[in-house]
């Protein structure tokens, strides 16, 4: 049982969730939610999907309204933390205000990574993580533009598919040999590229962007290193997120491909915790070090921490999933299908309804699944009570899942 106030930075997926669960816990004491962006804290990814498309206004993506804050005692805080005092236990604002805390949580999540190329720093050159981003981008996409997407990962396809919906004509550059390449199987990227593709959306794979041009004024194009060049009037970039460690590091604590967290998502100060996209647990599920980027990952790191706080310490265990809508087709992910050596496809590709079962010695790890979303709740009941079946059972659709659940 944590005693003193907590202070949360950053009221993303994690931070909102942990102020939330803490006083499901019974917390009484003082929490503080720091938040740096001018909005009430929301969530993200309807901002590649169905916020991009034109549903809801921004009251659509908030959490709770102002009154929630009010009514569960939450000090919403608009200002952004700029330095830690370990020794004080003391966090610092931009404002110049002070804030004590006797438990610190790092919710500070990821920033986009920035092309670093000539011209990058025109106008027309956009990114696609924050409500301000989504808001300009839905705004400004009209149809007959011509917009290059860099990057042919998930939030880059989101934004294709919306923006080929909406007609505009649509170039994804990517420079790994398939889409989503580091994400899923050879399986799953045949799928969506090949329905990318039927849309109307041009994929160049194996290639990067080089340059912008522009006229002096607006952006006109890219040019890519194989020599080609595409006209665009728009460049939306999907390259990936680097995690907010800065403020950790600046004070003194272990940092490397996100803020280092025991296997309680502890920092190495007692006091000062991590969560969501900026921290990389000890995970005695997977053993190693693991940093992901999803609202599953958030808001149980958020509720593995509050649970911790109010006197209920216990590893964080979570099972990581996922889902991505493209278009029409809905991709689940569950598990961790990295380092596989066998895939099953289970149902019919053919017909764009199927799942890609992930094995790895034998032992099944993950489930990939386009529009069977059964298939990925069996593997959400299946994989947390960490069990298996058998390639040859996952192939037969005959075989009844549910039966592997009792
Ligand atoms: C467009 C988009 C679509 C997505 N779609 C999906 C999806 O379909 N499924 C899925 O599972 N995941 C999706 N994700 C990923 C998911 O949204 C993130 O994993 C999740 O938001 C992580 O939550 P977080 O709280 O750790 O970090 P964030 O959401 O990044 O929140 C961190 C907050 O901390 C603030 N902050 C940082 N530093 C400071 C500071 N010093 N002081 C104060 N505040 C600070 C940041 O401004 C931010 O508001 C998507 C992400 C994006 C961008």
């Amino acid at each position: 049982m944590t005693a003193g106030p907590v202070v949360i930075i950053g009221a993303g997926h994690a931070g909102f969730q942990l102020a939330t669960s803490l006083r499901q816990h019974g917390f009484s004491e003082r929490i503080a939610l720091v938040n740096d962006e001018g909005h009430l804290p929301y969530q993200r990814p309807p901002l590649s999907k169905a916020y991009l498309k034109g549903t809801g206004g921004p009251d659509s993506l908030m959490f709770r309204p102002e009154k929630f804050y009010h009514d569960q005692k939450v000090d919403l805080i608009s200002d952004r933390a700029v330095s830690i005092d370990r020794a004080a236990r003391k966090v610092m604002l931009a404002s110049g205000a002070w804030l004590d805390y006797g438990h610190l949580v790092l919710a500070t999540g990821a920033r986009n990574r920035l092309l670093d190329i000539p011209n990058a720093n025109l106008d027309g050159v956009r990114y696609l993580r924050t409500l301000d981003e989504s808001q300009s981008l839905r705004d400004h996409i009209a149809p007959g533009q011509r917009v290059v997407v860099v990057g042919a990962g998930f939030i880059g396809l989101e934004f294709a598919a919306t923006a080929r919906a909406k007609g505009l004509e649509v170039d994804v550059i990517e420079l790994a040999t398939r889409v989503m390449a580091r994400a899923v199987t050879a399986e799953i990227s045949e799928h969506f590229q090949a329905r990318h593709t039927a849309a109307g959306i041009r994929i160049h794979l194996g290639v990067q962007v080089t340059s912008i041009e522009s006229d002096g004024r607006k952006v006109t194009g890219v040019s890519l290193s194989d020599g080609r060049h595409i006209n665009a009037d728009l460049i939306v970039v999907g390259v990936g997120v680097l995690p907010n460690v800065e403020l950790a590091a600046e004070a003194g604590l272990p940092v490397a491909a996100g803020i280092i967290v025991d296997e309680h998502l502890l920092t190495a100060d007692p006091n000062i915790s991590a969560v969501g996209d900026c921290a990389l647990y000890a995970s005695p599920r997977f053993g190693g070090s693991l940093r992901l980027e999803s609202v599953q990952n958030a808001t149980d790191h958020a509720r593995c921490v509050a649970a911790r706080l109010t006197g209920d310490p216990k590893p964080y265990d979570g099972l990581p999933w996922f889902w991505s809508d493209q278009g029409p087709d809905k991709l689940q992910m569950v598990g961790l299908t990295t380092g596989y050596d066998r895939v099953v496809v289970r149902g019919d590709r053919a017909a764009g309804a199927f799942s890609a079962f992930c094995y790895k010695a034998g032992q099944l790890v993950g489930i990939e699944s386009v529009n069977r979303a059964g298939d990925h709740m069996f593997g959400r009941r299946l994989l947390a009570a960490h069990g298996s079946i058998t390639p040859e059972q996952a192939g037969d659709t005959g075989f009844d899942l549910k039966s592997a659940l009792t």
